[in-house]
């Protein structure tokens, strides 16, 4: 069995924002404005990722922190790089290159909204060395209604790939009279010893987070074979497995807030969502059998 436990490592959680854009490319907002509205809603942290455009702004709070980052558009896809000090030409570059020159780099790399991008799994597929794709995309939702991508996830660890999955708000400030903003409709809860960049660039490439849009865990650990999980009040758990394994506990009328799963052995990949009445989810990384 292979799971980082983000609740079974020292440490503190810190809430962040993966995938922000500013006035520096298509965002509405300046970076220091946008630093400041995470920061009043909870956030700790935020990457910058401007299309094809490095943000050089530093955050000027102790408390929180910024992190360098881009989003390369290619063909069809478009793709965060992480952590990343300086800008690359990708005029000659297939979307692989990009994704290599990236680990070149000592960035990291995440496929963006798939479903909204009308990327198919098997294109996902004959890609490698990213560390996982979008699974909810907030801008992409509000705006379109495309914001989940969990079934390209679910195929593509099907397939055998160990990536992770992540929540993101792409956000960019647009709103109008019938949508809504898309600015904190989602985070990544990462367990980090410190608020500093590579300690939280850390615990992401090693998979000690959870995403999510409004449900919190509290603790998740494996025991004599059981997947034991507590959470804030919801209605439904899905453990998610290849094919037809894994199952749904749902609370039905009333809300529950636990949930344990007997594993069979079966699942080649266990990962679980839990939704709550107002349909906010968490979703954890896989456990790999
Ligand atoms: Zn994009
Ligand atoms: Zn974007």
């Amino acid at each position: 069995m292979e799971f980082q436990n983000p609740f079974s490592k020292e440490g503190k959680w810190f809430k962040g924002a993966l995938h922000t854009h500013t006035t520096n490319s298509d965002g509405a907002l300046s970076p220091e404005e946008i630093i400041k509205i995470y920061r009043e809603n909870g956030y700790d942290f935020l990457f910058f990722t401007d299309h094809n455009k490095i943000t050089e702004y530093k955050s000027p709070y102790s408390d929180f922190l910024t992190i360098k980052g881009v989003e390369f558009n290619k063909e069809n896809f478009h793709i965060l790089g992480l952590d990343l000090e300086e800008i690359f030409d990708t005029k000659n570059l297939s979307v692989q290159e990009i994704i290599d020159k990236i680990n070149e780099c000592n960035g990291f790399s995440i496929i963006c909204h798939p479903y909204w991008s009308a990327l198919k799994s098997q294109h996902i597929l004959s890609l490698s060395g990213f560390i996982g794709i979008e699974i909810y995309n907030n801008t992409c939702e509000k705006s379109r209604g495309k914001g989940y991508s969990t079934v390209h996830y679910d195929e593509i660890l099907e397939n055998g790939y160990k990536i992770y999955g992540f929540a993101v708000d792409d956000a960019h400030g647009h709103y109008d009279e019938y949508r809504e903003n898309d600015i904190c409709g989602s985070f990544l809860m990462v367990k980090a010893k410190s608020l500093e960049k590579d300690e939280i660039c850390d615990s992401i490439k090693n998979g000690f987070f959870y995403s999510s849009t409004g449900v919190l865990i509290q603790n998740m650990r494996i025991e004599n074979n059981k997947i034991k999980i507590s959470f804030t009040p919801s209605i439904n758990v899905d453990f998610i497995g290849y094919n037809a394994t894994g199952r749904r506990i749902s609370g039905k009328e009333k809300e529950i807030d636990y949930a344990e799963y007997e594993i069979k052995g079966t699942e080649k990949y266990i990962r679980i969502e839990i939704t709550d009445r107002e349909n906010k989810k968490a979703w954890t990384n896989p456990i790999f059998l």
